[in-house]
């Protein structure tokens, strides 16, 4: 087998202990009148729009059975980034094995089923066919819905399946592809009030870690760094601090940090000067979005006073620094900040299996026609040119 990077082995805490083929047998006294009643909504999620090649099972009781994740890491860490057709061609390899090895953990067979959900875009679009042809093979074969899920909608309804937050609720969707600020008013009910007009945060990590030498995936890497260095030694820019709106902007900063390293000759580019840079560049991102966090909840609090949550999404929420900035915030705004479990923020079939089933206990479902869309904006109202039409 080729280079396939991290497995997780299913040890999630929401993994329930008994197979539901067990549950069954065990119900299988009760009269058909009362099972049909008490019966479970089981769906089978697929994820493959980026570098992970997931699959996962979830119920509706908010039950994840089955949670495979296979990384790409390894396979895309000699190119410093994710090479599209390496991914499809690890995804095509390896995801018909996940789908067995999900179904298997969860004890369930296809005809136990209610429906198969994959991530139908926005997504690098080789990889996203592959998983969509896989969900509409298997919703053929075993005569199944099947749920074409927008990968944005997987992380923005992720709080209900582990924390079962109620609508509305203010998303931060910060990854190494989306940089986001959206209002959840319910499933399929999506309002953009913010997006970045060049680099994702995740990317912007990514791309300053590489600059700085410090390896692939960089956002882990410069937060480690940046624990050792000197946040005030390098004044950095904080893009579109103190502007109305919750646009984002990172690509100034990035660049900022080039403009420091490149003035110091090689010999001085020390661990020392690097730590610092990392810190510094941590830090100013941290005001940045903790600025533009501040307007959206200003703005979410005002039209929705009945929302309390702001919920952190993607990638980037595993960042401890980022994270404490944001309860900082959440603490002084009267609200609270959640955010699913590391393994459930970053790429994973369970949020697509959890937003296919939400949809389809809503009596959504999808033609076997459906075409995989690179493209799919969460909110098809939100401008299409980022800071245009943002409330002051
Ligand atoms: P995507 O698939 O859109 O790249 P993921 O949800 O898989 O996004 O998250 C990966 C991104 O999260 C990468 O850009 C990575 O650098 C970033 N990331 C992960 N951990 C951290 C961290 N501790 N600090 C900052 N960024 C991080
Ligand atoms: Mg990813």
């Amino acid at each position: 087998m080729r280079g396939s990077g991290v497995e997780s082995t299913g040890s999630f805490r929401y993994i329930i202990a008994k197979p539901i083929r067990e549950i069954k047998n065990g119900l299988s006294g009760l009269s058909p009148d009362l099972l049909k009643r008490i019966k479970i909504m089981i769906v089978l999620g697929i994820e493959t729009s980026c570098d992970e090649t997931a699959a996962a099972v979830v119920n509706d009781k908010r039950e994840i059975l089955a949670n495979r994740v296979l990384s790409q890491l390894d396979d895309h860490r000699p190119y410093g980034g994710v090479v599209p057709e390496i991914a499809a061609r690890a995804h095509l390899e390896h995801l018909d094995r996940l789908v067995a090895e999900a179904m298997d953990d969860a004890g369930v067979e296809f005809d136990d089923l209610d429906a198969v959900a994959c991530t139908g875009g926005p997504g690098l679009i080789g990889g996203v066919m592959v998983g969509t042809m896989t969900a509409k093979a298997i919703a053929f074969a075993a005569q199944k819905p099947f749920l074409a899920v927008n990968h944005l909608e997987g992380h923005a309804l992720t709080v209900r399946l582990t924390d079962d937050v109620p609508f509305p609720y203010l998303l931060l969707l910060v990854s190494g592809g989306h940089c986001q600020v959206l209002i959840v008013e319910g499933v399929g009910k999506y309002k953009r009030i913010g997006t970045t007009i060049d680099d994702a945060v995740g990317e912007a990590f990514d791309k300053t870690a590489k600059m700085l030498g410090l390896g692939y995936p960089g956002g882990p890497a410069l937060e480690k760094v940046a624990a050792k260095g000197d946040p005030n030694r390098f004044g950095l820019p904080r893009p579109l601090r103190g502007r109305p709106g919750c646009d984002f902007s990172f690509s100034g900063l990035k660049t900022a940090v080039r403009t420091y390293m490149d003035g110091f000759p090689v010999e001085q580019q020390t661990e020392e000067v690097k730590a610092d840079l990392a810190a510094s560049f941590q830090r100013a991102v941290g005001d940045t979005l903790i600025d533009r966090a501040r307007n959206a909840v200003f703005e979410f609090m005002r039209d929705y006073p009945e929302g309390k949550t702001l919920v952190l999404a993607g990638g980037v929420a595993a960042n401890k620094y980022l994270r404490g900035r944001l309860v900082e915030l959440t603490d002084q705004a009267g609200m609270q900040l959640v955010a699913p479990p590391l393994e459930l923020c970053t790429d994973n079939a369970a949020m697509i299996a959890w937003a296919g089933l939400e949809r389809f206990r809503l009596g959504e479902r999808d033609d076997l026609d459906f075409k995989p869309r690179p493209r799919w904006p969460l909110d098809p109202e939100a401008p299409k040119r980022p800071g245009a039409g943002v409330k002051a």
